[in-house]
């Protein structure tokens, strides 16, 4: 999602994306399997160094070099530190110079409301992306795209309403009850089949793709704290959403690998 206001859409970005789905010949891919397919494979590479469920509290600096991070009151030491987070968090965890603290902390992301259903029955065969203009939504039956995701004879529905990011607090249930009154109107049967369903709001991209926020003036994989580098959406790395973030992974491995991370101080 590049924007929600068309006055601050970068169309270099959009251009950009268009250029690369049409490339691609492909609306939009799911994992098989789902997405434990893609990280239980990681996590298993990784060994027992992974730690789950830990928030970072503090990024260690020494000398002008990263030289680990602080979890839970406790230091973990390493040779590498890499904020997989929204770069607008960094600020937060070590001193940083005040203009590059200042251009971190002023990266705006997109926002908006999930609601996910539950469904005890196959409601509908759509693989395709739903998409409602009055009001603005998205949906994607997940189940049609990947069976495994659910037990034989049920269904998963995600659906996706955009909010202004000011929106979010006051706006959040309004708008989920929108999203659901939309839904149930498009597929009646899903009423009487719901098992579970949730609702909640979120950021959905680091970065929103506007003209403040191309690849020109996004942050880069490099930090100016050596062995410190930025990993995800809210970099300058090509692509939208998903696609910026990988590609900066890609990115981040190249600067290990090639530099060791020198060329990035
Ligand atoms: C409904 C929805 C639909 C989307 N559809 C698409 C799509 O079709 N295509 C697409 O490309 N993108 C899509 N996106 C966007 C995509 O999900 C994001 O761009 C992508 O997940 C960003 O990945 P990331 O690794 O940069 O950050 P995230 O996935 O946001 O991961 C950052 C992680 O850092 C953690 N974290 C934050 N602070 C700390 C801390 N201090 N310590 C430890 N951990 C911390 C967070 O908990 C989070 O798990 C969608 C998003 C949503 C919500």
């Amino acid at each position: 999602m590049a924007s929600t206001h068309l006055e601050r859409l970068s169309m270099g970005e959009l251009l950009q994306f268009l250029r690369t789905a049409i490339r691609k010949r492909r609306a939009f891919g799911y994992p098989v399997g789902g997405w434990s397919s893609v990280i239980s494979p990681l996590a298993a590479f990784l060994g027992e160094g992974i730690r789950l469920g830990c928030r970072v509290e503090k990024i260690l600096v020494k000398e002008g070099k990263a030289v680990g991070i602080v979890t839970g009151g406790e230091e973990v030491k390493a040779d590498y530190v890499i904020f997989a987070a929204p770069a607008f968090l960094l600020p937060s965890l070590l001193p940083l110079p005040k203009d590059y603290g200042k251009k971190l902390e002023r990266i705006r992301p997109t926002a908006g409301v999930i609601l996910d259903f539950g469904l005890g029955r196959r409601v509908s065969k759509i693989r395709d992306t739903i998409v409602t203009l009055e009001p603005p939504t998205l949906g994607w039956f997940t189940s049609n795209l990947e069976p495994s995701l659910v037990p034989p004879g049920r269904q998963l529905l995600t659906t996706f309403m955009p909010l202004e990011l000011e929106e979010l607090k006051e706006g959040a249930r309004k708008a989920l009850a929108r999203l659901r009154e939309v839904y149930l109107g498009i597929f009646p049967e899903i009423e009487k089949n719901i098992l579970w369903e949730r609702g909640f709001p979120t950021i959905v991209n680091g970065a929103e793709l506007n003209i403040h926020q191309t690849r020109l003036d996004r942050p880069p994989v490099c930090t100016p704290i050596q062995n410190l580098f930025l990993v995800g959406d809210t970099t300058n790395a090509e692509g939208a959403g998903g696609e910026i973030a990988f590609n900066s992974a890609l990115e981040c491995v190249r600067q290990i690998e090639h530099t060791g991370g020198s060329a990035c101080s």
